[in-house]
C-alpha cells in the first residue's frame, strides 16, 4: 500500500493537467488532489474541482478570477495572480507541487513551494531555463525534492538511478524532430501555421507543439538537462528518434548506453514523478513487442533548425543567457501563433534579441526578472520594427 500524498496541480487546464488528471484518477488511493490553477480557462477549472472535490483554486487573470468568483459554488475559494498561485503551492497540507502552467508565472510558486520543503515535480522548462541556477540553489537548502517530469528528463531521472555520477559520461536527449524533421531548407520557407501545429506523435498545447516544430524545445530541454542534472552543456547531446518510444539515455564511461522507453504518452512520466519513488500501474498499455516496430536514430540537422545552436551557445553569454534564449522565443512564438511573422523568423527574432542585449549577469532573483522582461520588450519591438 503506498502512502498516500496531496497534489496540488498548477495548469490544470493545459495537456500536462489532463494527463495528470487521469494518472490521479487511476490512482485515488494513492493520489489526492487539493488545489488547482488556470489561467482564463475557469469554466474548465470549475468542472475539475466539482469532479475531484478541490476546494482551492488560483485563476491566475485576476478579470476571470471574478467571473469565476461569481459562478463559482460558495465552499470554493478562488484566489488569483502570482500570491494565489504561492498559496497553493505553499500549502501546509500539500506534499506534491506539479508545475504543468506554461511560460515563467510558476517561477516564485516553484521557489517558494520549496521553501516550504515541498516535492516539485517539473514538467515546465521554461522556469528552468529562465533561471536554473537560482532553482537549483533553492533545492539544495530544500528538503523537497525536483522531479522531473518533462518525458526526457524524467526518462534519463529513471535510467541515473543507483549510478555514481562520476561514471555517467554523456547524457543523450531523443527528439522526434517534429513534424518538418523531413523538409528541405526549401520547403521551410512555406511553412504554415496549421503545419507547425501538428506534431507527429504528441498532443500538447500550442506553445511546445510550435518549439519542437522549430527544434526550440529540445534547446531548451538541453539546459534543463544541464540544471537538473548538473551535467556539462558539452556532454549533453541530441538525436532524432522519430518513433519517440525511447525518451533518452545515459552513456556510462565504459560506453554503455543506458535507455528508459514507453509509448509517447505524458501519462508515464508524470506518473513516475508524482508517485516517485513508488510504481503502481499505468493508466495507459505500455509498448507491445509482438507487434513488429523500427526504431531510428539519427543526427539533428542544425542548419535546419538554428534554434537548437541558439540554445546551446546562450550559456557562453552569461547566466542571463538561457532566460534570454526563453524570453525572445516566447515572444517570437507566440507572434508567429498571432501570424504575425513567418516561422523561419522565429530563430531571427532571438538572435536579434541576443545582439540588442548587454550584461547578462545576474547576480540575484530580482536582476534576473528585471533582465528577462528587458529581454520580452526588446524582442517584441524587433518584431514590431519587422512588420
Ligand atoms: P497548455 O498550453 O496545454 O496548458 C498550459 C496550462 O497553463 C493551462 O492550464 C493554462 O491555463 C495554464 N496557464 C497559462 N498561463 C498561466 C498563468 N500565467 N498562471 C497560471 N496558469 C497558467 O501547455 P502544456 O500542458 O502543453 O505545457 C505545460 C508545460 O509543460 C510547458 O512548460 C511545456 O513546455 C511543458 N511540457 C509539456 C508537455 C506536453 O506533452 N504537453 C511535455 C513536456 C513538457 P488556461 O487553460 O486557463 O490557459
Ligand atoms: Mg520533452
Amino acid at each position: 500500500m503506498v502512502e498516500k500524498k496531496n497534489i496540488v496541480l498548477l495548469g490544470a487546464t493545459g495537456s500536462i493537467g489532463t494527463s495528470t488528471l487521469k494518472v490521479i484518477e487511476k490512482h485515488s488511493d494513492a493520489l489526492n488532489l487539493i488545489g488547482i490553477a488556470c489561467n482564463r480557462n475557469y469554466e474548465k477549472l470549475l468542472g475539475i474541482a466539482k469532479k475531484f472535490k478541490v476546494k482551492k483554486l488560483c485563476v491566475y487573470d485576476e478579470e476571470t478570477a471574478l467571473k469565476a468568483r461569481k459562478v463559482a459554488e460558495n465552499d470554493l475559494e478562488i484566489t488569483t495572480s502570482e500570491e494565489g498561485m504561492i498559496d497553493l503551492a505553499t500549502l501546509e497540507e500539500a506534499d506534491i507541487i506539479l508545475i504543468a502552467v506554461v511560460g515563467v508565472s510558476a517561477l516564485k510558486p516553484a521557489l517558494e513551494g520549496l521553501k516550504k520543503n515541498k516535492d516539485i515535480a517539473i514538467a515546465n522548462k521554461e522556469i528552468l531555463v529562465m533561471a536554473g541556477e537560482f532553482i537549483m540553489e533553492a533545492v539544495k537548502s530544500s528538503k523537497g525534492r525536483l522531479l522531473p517530469t518533462d518525458s526526457e528528463h524524467n526518462a534519463i531521472f529513471q535510467c541515473l538511478e543507483g549510478k555514481d555520477p562520476s561514471l555517467v559520461d554523456r547524457l543523450i536527449l531523443t527528439a522526434s524532430g517534429g513534424p518538418f524533421r523531413d523538409y528541405s531548407l526549401e520547403q521551410m520557407k512555406s511553412i504554415q501555421k496549421e503545419d507547425a501545429l501538428k506534431h507527429p506523435n504528441w498532443e500538447m498545447g500550442n506553445k511546445i507543439t510550435i518549439d519542437s516544430a522549430s527544434m526550440a524545445n529540445k534547446g531548451l530541454e538541453i539546459i534543463e538537462a544541464h540544471w537538473l542534472f548538473n551535467h556539462p552543456i558539452d556532454k549533453i547531446e541530441v538525436v532524432i528518434h522519430p518513433q519517440s518510444l525511447v525518451h533518452s539515455m545515459i552513456q556510462m564511461i565504459d560506453g554503455s548506453i543506458i535507455s528508459q522507453m514507453s509509448p509517447p504518452l505524458m501519462t508515464f512520466a508524470i506518473q513516475n514523478a508524482i508517485l516517485y519513488p513508488n510504481r503502481l500501474s499505468s493508466p495507459d498499455p505500455t509498448i507491445d513487442f509482438t507487434q513488429a516496430m523500427e526504431l531510428n536514430f539519427r543526427p539533428p540537422e542544425e542548419d535546419k533548425f538554428p534554434c537548437l545552436k541558439l540554445a546551446k551557445d546562450s550559456l557562453q553569454f552569461g547566466n542571463c543567457g538561457p532566460a534570454a534564449f526563453n524570453a525572445a522565443n516566447e515572444i517570437a512564438v507566440d507572434a508567429f501563433l498571432r501570424d504575425q511573422i513567418h516561422f523561419l523568423q522565429i530563430p531571427e527574432i532571438i538572435e536579434q534579441t541576443f545582439h540588442s542585449l548587454s550584461n547578462f549577469n545576474a547576480e540575484n532573483l530580482d536582476s534576473l526578472i528585471k533582465f528577462d522582461s528587458n529581454a520580452r520588450n526588446l524582442a517584441t519591438l524587433i518584431i514590431k520594427e519587422l512588420k
